[in-house]
């Protein structure tokens, strides 16, 4: 379906993408306005609006991605879907001050747009018949194009500013709590409050507006994943790899067969592995799930260089924690060299670093119940 995905190109230099999702909701108006016997004109003028404020919400993410940038964080892609736009920034900036300017920055862009149509509506005079017609808008046209999209952008700003984390209302909530509690806390708190929203989005959504109920999802599932990040960041911090960094691990050859890792996984308890050449440089990882494809698409004499994952990250031993956690997790990486090209000290294991986690994490509530 990816080849639906339309690329608008870099702006600022961030990849911008429509989703091949959002042809979903232009079928669906196209549907809608012929179901309800609008002409062809009316509905053109329809998805002519929904292009419009689809341009809006990639401003608004731009808003995002540009406030970050000024903390030196960068934002990988900006994605436009039927329910709105994700801008995929690098991290979110800790400090509360920080997230409060990223979070608000989107929802200003949609102020800016909407006091720019307003002044240029007034301007013209078209500001008071505007007001006059606003029974009369059931359909779009050339007449009430602008006051729509005027409403369209405070609309949005309304919307975003609920404070259902992770929306920007809610990372504003977070960053506010976050003055006054730790930001696990502030987290927590402003998770719970969004699940909360969720649900009444499922309810509303049902009756009234389907796409509320994708929104309730993505704030269902997103919200968690973010909480579980913050709580790993907690966990993690003040340790380094150090800390969990195994010196006693059996490196793979490019040159030896898949039954020789077999074997290896066999006889001990190593799930993951890095991969060495001959000149004993490291050049790639094997994971179980790499094993189990390679024997069942190439068979126990295929050669480990064959069917290993190239990807190498390099962790060093006083690196933080939180720091190989994310390096990690954002390249996909299951098993780390540890050290530097030609000094091989030992690796770091991604399986080692989440029982890190519940151990520091079940010791957390030990702590707490006391
Ligand atoms: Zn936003």
């Amino acid at each position: 379906m990816k080849q639906f995905s339309i690329p608008l190109g870099k702006f600022f230099g961030i990849p911008t993408t429509i989703h091949w999702t959002f042809w979903i909701l232009i079928i669906w108006i196209v549907y809608r306005g012929l179901a309800e016997g609008s002409d062809r004109v009316e509905i053109l003028w329809y998805v002519f609006f929904v292009f419009v404020i689809f341009a809006c919400v990639v401003l608004h993410e731009l808003g995002h991605a540009l406030a970050a940038r000024r903390y030196q964080i960068s934002t990988r892609s900006i994605t436009i879907l039927p329910i709105g736009g994700v801008a995929s920034l690098e991290s979110m900036p800790e400090e509360p001050g920080k997230e409060l300017v990223v979070a608000i920055a989107g929802p200003l862009v949609n102020v800016a747009i909407a006091i720019v149509v307003w002044l240029f509506l007034f301007a013209t005079g078209q500001w008071e018949s505007a007001l006059e017609n606003i029974e009369e808008m059931t359909t779009i046209h050339a007449g009430n194009f602008l006051f729509a999209l005027l409403s369209v952008n405070i609309l949005l700003v309304v919307f975003n500013m609920i404070p259902a984390f992770p929306m920007d209302g809610g990372r504003v909530l977070r960053a506010l709590l976050s003055f006054k509690m730790s930001r696990v806390r502030a987290t927590e708190w402003a998770v719970n409050i969004g699940k909360i929203f969720a649900i009444l989005f499922v309810f509303w959504g049902f009756s009234n507006n389907p796409f509320l109920i994708f929104i309730a999802l993505f704030i269902f599932l997103s919200a968690q994943a973010e909480l579980n990040q913050v709580r790993a960041a907690d966990l993690l911090g003040g340790h380094t790899v150090s800390s969990i960094l195994m010196r006693d691990f059996t490196p793979l050859r490019t040159t030896q067969s898949l039954q020789q890792a077999v074997d290896v996984m066999l006889n001990g308890q190593e799930t993951s592995f890095v991969v060495l050449d001959e000149a004993n440089e490291v050049v790639g990882q094997l994971t179980k799930m790499d094993i189990v494809r390679g024997l069942s698409e190439k068979g126990v004499q295929v050669a480990i260089g064959e069917v290993m994952k190239p990807e190498v990250q390099w962790l060093t031993a006083n690196m933080s924690l939180q720091e190989a956690n994310d390096l990690m997790l954002r390249n996909n990486i299951a098993i780390a060299p540890v050290g530097e090209r030609g000094n091989l000290q030992g690796i770091l294991d991604a399986d080692n670093l989440q029982e890190f986690l519940m151990i520091r994490s079940a010791l957390g509530t030990t702590r707490t119940s006391i």
